[in-house]
């Protein structure tokens, strides 16, 4: 079928939803896909050229959300209850992103610091026993996430669409429009005032031509991936004990990553260097392991999370580096399943509970807006008359514990073993939710016009759901402006921002000012 275009062999009508309401609920339609020409494989050439076809529009929103993750939950919330009609698109069976499907369940900072969604979220989670929010970090229950992330989208009127790709951006010119997504009902168009990439990967910014920069800027290298998993049946009275009567230098020096707070709940054990040194000279632990990691205690139900394969070299974006990088994880995590066991006391009895559903990947894309936010801007705790989120978080300057270099916690890589963490705050500008070159568009989450250095801030969940609370809020505000996010007025964002409970930090004052 090489060659010159050959006429259509078969056209069916397919109407879209607003000729035909029955499509806009069911969003099913049968038959034949309507082709207008057929496929023309060049082999020689080494591509095909894909025919041109009708797709179907099944919804058109205000704000349409792409990922489902900590950004993407916060941005839906942002925009729906900003009034927006708004919609959000998973690929997954759930939401939560890396927090549910990587079951990555600790988040870095104490909720008397939390703003915003993200504090509410956690509080209703500690409500329904799904968090200990007692100490300098706050283990949660996956689970008890995946539900009430969707109670509150749901109570918010979000739309919730699972089992979705979202393939390609909709582009009048440079302004997004909408998304093309691909599931089980095929390919179909949504139609959108505003669109938020909340992907983790910038998927949609990069489609629609958005500028970004992958990895880290001097290389393009990336931080590892990892597949988690939870054992159960763990004594953990026991271990803590064990790690009691250990010397200080067998655990990571950081009082906030290793915690053994039995009273409060509170447990996160963190080093086991001895172990791991052991282990790896015997063969029995990878040479890419250096440490032993259990976060996310359940101390009542005996469950942690471990969190220690490391596979480097890894584009989180090419589905064949992630197939290759996934089974190589789990081979890493069967090794350490069988030291802890051996080697940990208090794990005697442990079993696999579950692991990763998807593969835990820390870095790919990141826009590029205006404006860059670096590490340098975070030590001087410096403030923005844009600022959009005041964050905390638990981090140490220049510790860069996830390093592309590899040997993370070995003995020759200190950063992890004498790692001294404090509670830091950051300001966030609104100039780098606004990526180069689209319009139409907010991104949010990992996707932020940030430095690789300054991305070790504002990677942790709960920065990322606040930062999509922003994105999504500010989504709303432009789409029922008919306007776009960059041409919005940073200050009817701040006002939104606080009105929902968000710390804007030092703007604040020129806003009451204002007011005044
Ligand atoms: C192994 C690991 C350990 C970590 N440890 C911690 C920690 O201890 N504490 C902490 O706070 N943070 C931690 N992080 C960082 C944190 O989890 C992530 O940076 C954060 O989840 C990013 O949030 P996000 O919403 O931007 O992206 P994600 O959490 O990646 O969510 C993106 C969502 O979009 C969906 N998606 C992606 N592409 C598409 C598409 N094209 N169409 C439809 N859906 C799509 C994904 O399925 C996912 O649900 C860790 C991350 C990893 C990987």
């Amino acid at each position: 079928m090489s060659g010159s275009r050959m006429k259509p062999r078969f056209a069916v009508f397919i109407p879209a939803f607003r000729h035909n309401p029955a499509y806009r609920n069911t969003m099913h339609f049968e038959g034949t896909k309507e082709m207008l020409e057929p496929t023309e494989i060049r082999r020689e050439q080494g591509f095909i050229l894909e025919p041109a076809r009708k797709i179907p529009i099944v919804r058109d929103v205000d704000v349409l959300v792409c990922g489902g993750g900590p950004a993407g939950v916060g941005a839906a919330l942002g925009a729906a209850r900003t009034g927006a009609k708004t919609m959000l698109i998973e690929r997954n069976a759930f939401l939560g992103g890396a927090a549910t499907a990587v079951i990555m369940n600790t988040w870095n900072v104490p909720i008397s610091h939390m703003t915003g969604v993200a504090r509410e979220i956690t509080l209703k989670l500690a409500e329904r026993s799904g968090a200990v929010i007692a100490g300098p970090t706050v283990p949660f229950d996956p689970e008890a996430l995946k539900e009430l992330s969707v109670d509150l989208l749901k109570q918010a009127g979000v739309e919730i669409l699972n089992y979705t790709w979202v393939v390609d951006p909709i582009m009048e010119g440079r302004r997004i429009r909408g998304a093309v997504i691909q599931n089980k009902s095929g390919r179909q168009a949504i139609l959108a005032r505003a669109v938020v990439d909340a992907t983790g990967d910038a998927d949609i910014a990069a489609a629609a031509g958005a500028e970004y920069v992958m990895g880290r800027e001097k290389d393009h290298k990336m931080r590892p991936v990892s597949v988690l998993f939870r054992m159960g049946g763990v004594d953990v009275r026991r271990a803590v004990e064990y790690c009691r009567s250990c010397p200080a230098e067998n655990f990571t020096a950081d009082r906030n990553f290793h915690i053994l707070d039995l009273d409060k709940g509170l447990v996160r054990m963190s080093g086991f260097f001895d172990i791991a040194d052991k282990a790896r000279a015997a063969g029995e632990l990878p040479e890419e392991i250096h440490y032993i990691r259990f976060e996310g205690v359940d101390v009542k139900r005996g469950i942690v999370t471990v969190n220690n394969s490391r596979v480097y070299g890894v584009d989180g974006t090419n589905a064949w580096d992630i197939t290759r990088a996934d089974i190589e994880a789990r081979l890493q995590n069967r090794k350490l399943y069988a030291v802890i066991k051996k080697y940990i006391p208090g794990f005697e009895n442990a079993f696999v509970v579950d692991s990763s559903a998807n593969i835990g990947v820390r870095e790919t894309r990141r826009a590029r807006g205006s404006q860059l936010l670096s590490e340098e801007d975070i030590l001087a705790n410096r403030t923005y008359p844009d600022s959009v989120a005041k964050v905390w978080r638990h981090h140490a300057a220049g510790r860069d514990w996830h390093s592309p270099d590899g040997s993370e916690g070995s003995a020759q890589n200190l950063v992890y073993r004498t790692l001294q963490t404090d509670l830091n705050w950051f300001e966030m500008p609104w100039a780098i939710f606004v990526p180069n070159n689209v319009e139409g568009l907010a991104v949010a989450g990992r996707v932020l016009s940030v430095t690789h250095e300054a991305d070790m801030w504002t990677r942790g969940q709960y920065c990322c759901l606040v930062t999509g609370q922003v994105a999504g809020t500010a989504a709303a505000l432009a789409a029922l402006r008919n306007s776009s996010p960059r041409a919005l007025d940073v200050s009817t964002l701040q006002r939104a921002l606080v009105a929902q409970g968000v710390d804007i930090g030092e703007a604040r004052k020129n806003l009451v000012a204002e007011v005044a």
